[in-house]
């Protein structure tokens, strides 16, 4: 998530621990913006258990191809850890590499039609590897303002460690904003190196996509690397799910950096990766922070993920069905009477303004066994608080209806 809570300032300091976190957590409590974790009694699908509501339809998780419970990966999974066993107890440059981290990234690489690929055990930890690795005093940073939380941090982290890292925000999918960016980093004489330019290729609040194709051309005028997370892309965009840049008709080769994660549409276990040339992996490898000092993706996970790559790869009836669920929901969720942001991708949200609503609507949804998010201010700007639906492949038919008609009665309590 987005941003950070906005506190009165005089309750979020003072020396004491004890005090200022009861005054932190009583503010949340208050505002109603406390979060409380459903906890769930079994595997990821299109309808799941929650221990307080009992079964209702899923329409909160990135599981987009209904890959989470597939028995193929499962058995994959469970295939992993009988051959590898747990771990190896050990970073991937002593002893921690195994047979399935290399298959692993060489279809990573295939997939993404880059040279080289290197995992991690989170996105998270890709985007904070990334930037303090690749870039030297002198580099700028260029970002846009809608970026996910990791990649701030990644930025900031780099600009932190390595003393001489420009960095700079562009307003959210403003090309003009960014050349403006760009000109005054040219008339900057400490800007001397490397400019990186990195974009979500989908946003995860909006679920609006990053015009790679403009941003390709203003990169190569400006000698800029582009660097694209499309953990909300990766299996969902492009005709073959390949992601963003093949919604925009692209090639992986197009993209000088891919992030993205194997926690959504590739298995939803965990893990997150990069994939580029052979030289910014090589790199990865020998200078990475997280890569030399943390353990590896665990086999079970490598090879269940393994394992959802190559369905992707092989079945690409999988994202048509997923377009076709999505064509249907949003057709649906516009009769029920609600307003929906228009975009290509599975991310559905329904701006219902105010975050005590979009609260009260998720709660009343759940009642009705109807599983969607409500996020509010601060994750989302004051005055366009949204209700998030996601949609699944493995979404049935049933399902989206049954989300529909309560969509329909919500519509008549709110
Ligand atoms: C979800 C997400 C991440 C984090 O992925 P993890 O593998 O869960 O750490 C990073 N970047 C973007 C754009 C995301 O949407």
């Amino acid at each position: 998530m987005r941003g950070v809570t906005i506190l009165p300032m005089s309750t979020m300091t003072g020396p004491d621990f004890g005090a200022r976190t009861t005054a932190i957590l009583g503010h949340l409590d208050q505002t109603g913006q406390r979060k409380g974790l459903q906890v769930i009694d079994g595997p990821m699908g299109p309808s799941i258990t929650l221990r307080e509501f009992g079964e209702v339809a899923c329409f909160c998780s990135n599981n987009y191809l209904g890959l989470a419970n597939d028995p193929q990966v499962v058995e994959a999974g469970i295939e992993g850890l009988r051959k590898y066993g747990a771990g190896t107890a050990s970073v991937r440059f002593i002893c921690g590499t195994l047979a399935c981290h290399e298959a692993l990234e060489a279809r990573i690489a295939s997939l993404h039609d880059q040279e080289a690929s290197y995992t991690f055990t989170s996105c998270w930890n890709a985007n904070e590897a990334i930037f303090a690795t690749l870039c030297e005093p002198g580099d700028l940073i260029i970002s846009d303002a809608l970026n996910h939380a990791s990649i701030i941090d990644g930025v900031r982290l780099a600009s932190v460690i390595k003393k001489g890292v420009h960095k700079t925000v562009y307003r959210h999918s403003d090309f003009d904003h960014l050349r403006e960016r760009l000109e005054a980093a040219k008339a900057n004489p400490d800007v001397s190196g490397q400019i990186w330019l990195v974009t979500d290729g989908v946003f995860s609040m909006e679920g609006d996509i990053a015009d790679l194709r403009t941003l390709r051309s203003i990169c190569d005028e400006y000698d800029a690397k582009l660097i694209v997370d499309d953990s909300h892309g990766t299996g969902v965009m492009g005709p073959t799910g390949r992601g963003t840049h093949e919604h925009w008709g692209m090639s992986g080769r197009e993209i000088d950096l891919f992030t993205s994660t194997l926690g959504k549409a590739l298995g939803g276990g965990a893990g997150g990766y990069m994939a580029g040339s052979k030289e910014m992996i090589d790199l990865m490898i020998q200078r990475g922070r997280p890569t030399l000092f943390s353990n590896a993706l665990p086999a079970t996970v490598a090879c269940s993920a393994d394992k959802a790559i190559e369905i992707l790869m092989n079945e690409p009836a999988r994202v048509a069905k997923l377009r076709d669920n999505v064509a249907y929901a949003r057709d649906g969720i516009r009769d029920a009477g609600f307003e929906v942001l228009e975009s290509p991708t599975a991310i559905l949200p329904i701006i219902v303004h105010d975050t005590a609503k979009a609260i009260a609507m998720s709660k009343r949804l759940l009642e009705l066994g109807v599983f969607v998010i409500g996020f509010g201010y601060p994750v989302v700007p004051e005055g366009e608080a949204r209700l998030r639906c996601q949609i699944s492949a493995a979404h049935e038919k049933s399902h989206l209806d049954t989300f529909l008609e309560k969509l329909k009665v919500l519509k008549t309590e709110f």
